[in-house]
């Protein structure tokens, strides 16, 4: 695998440039390519990851010429001749969230990503780098091996059936032949674009901390304290490297809780598994995760408000609704809201 991976940056503001060269500077296996709209060929300039600014018809170029369209119309130009290569698309507007984050037109649309710019200027460094690496990976996946593409994710043996369940029926035999563009569905960008927005993105079969804290029954600030007791539960598959926060495995967080209880517990004090961590690490009643609703211990999941959909806490099921107007998938945990009393 070439380690070094190359940026194409196409940009009207050539402002711009001084963040390019600061980000190779910080990460020096990126290289970067920093293109006015105009001077960029679509069949000379090939890179592992293409960055486009969308209003590309803002500043002219040395020549006084502007350029005519958005990015996300040559965003669409370049799919056609490099269909396996990810597509960044960077804004200074705030990109919206969804329920569990980034749920972007990116989902559906022509590009891989949608990203607000001052992203790039924090940690751009990184999650360029590391995502156009891991689409790598995904490239240099043997196309028919679906086990393989299920690898990607570094699954303990038991989660690959249900993993190769959850996958989209266009990937199940495998990923589709580079040169077969009109089957661009099941290619290697299809199953990022899933990995990053479904799979990691969506709490089932890894979780964020709140989740994670929520599932071993304490608040998450006292999770992430004892986040040492769980390291072997961390999700270190394809995309993690990008990531600002980390994620665990929720099947491999429930071994660790058993097996604490196993070792820690007699046998009497090991019938509610949400009482588990309260016992071993002898845990003080502010510490044990509760319901936002009802103040009760031992809440089992997590929902978002209503009202406000980026706020999430702790619920018990009979204190929240599964939202019926949201996509629930299979082998996902279900979407939940609540509702504070008037
Ligand atoms: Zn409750």
């Amino acid at each position: 695998m070439n380690l070094k991976q190359k940026l194409i940056w196409i940009d009207d503001d050539k402002d711009h440039q001084k963040d390019a060269t600061l980000i190779m500077k910080k990460q020096e296996h990126l290289e970067i390519i920093f293109l006015h709209p105009n001077k960029f060929k679509i069949t000379e300039h090939c890179g592992h990851i293409y960055l486009l600014d969308d209003r590309l018809f803002q500043k002219e170029d040395e020549d006084q010429i502007a350029f005519d369209k958005r990015g996300l119309n040559l965003a669409a130009d370049i799919r056609i001749d490099h269909p396996e290569f990810p597509i960044y698309l960077f804004t200074t507007d705030k990109v919206p969230k969804g329920v569990f984050g980034v749920l972007s037109q990116a989902s559906e649309g022509l590009t891989d990503s949608i990203i607000e710019f001052k992203s790039i200027q924090r940690n751009g460094h990184i999650f360029l780098y590391h995502d156009s690496l891991d689409y790598e990976r995904i490239r240099n996946t043997e196309r028919k091996n679906v086990e393989a593409m299920v690898n990607l994710l570094h699954p303990q043996s038991f989660e690959k059936d249900e993993i190769f369940l959850a996958i989209p029926q266009v990937l199940k035999n495998g990923l589709s032949d580079p040169s077969d563009i009109e089957n661009s569905q099941g290619n290697t960008n299809f199953y990022g674009k899933w990995i990053r927005n479904v799979f990691l993105q969506f709490p089932g079969f890894v979780y964020d901390s709140l989740f994670s804290a929520t599932c071993v029954g304490m608040m998450e600030s006292v999770f992430l304290s004892k986040k040492g007791e769980f390291k072997d539960a961390h999700y270190n598959g394809i995309f993690s490297n990008s990531r600002d926060n980390c994620l665990w495995w929720k099947s491999q967080l429930k071994r660790i809780l058993y097996r604490l209880a196993n070792d820690k517990l007699p046998i009497e004090e090991r019938d509610n598994p949400y009482t588990f961590s309260e016992k071993i690490f002898h845990l003080k009643d502010s510490e044990v995760s509760r319901c936002a609703l009802c103040g009760e211990k031992y809440p089992k999941t997590v929902a978002y408000n209503k009202d406000d959909e980026e706020e999430r806490q702790p619920v018990h099921f009979h204190c929240s609704e599964v939202d019926e107007k949201k996509e629930n998938r299979l082998y996902f945990d279900e979407i939940r809201f609540f509702e504070y009393p008037e």
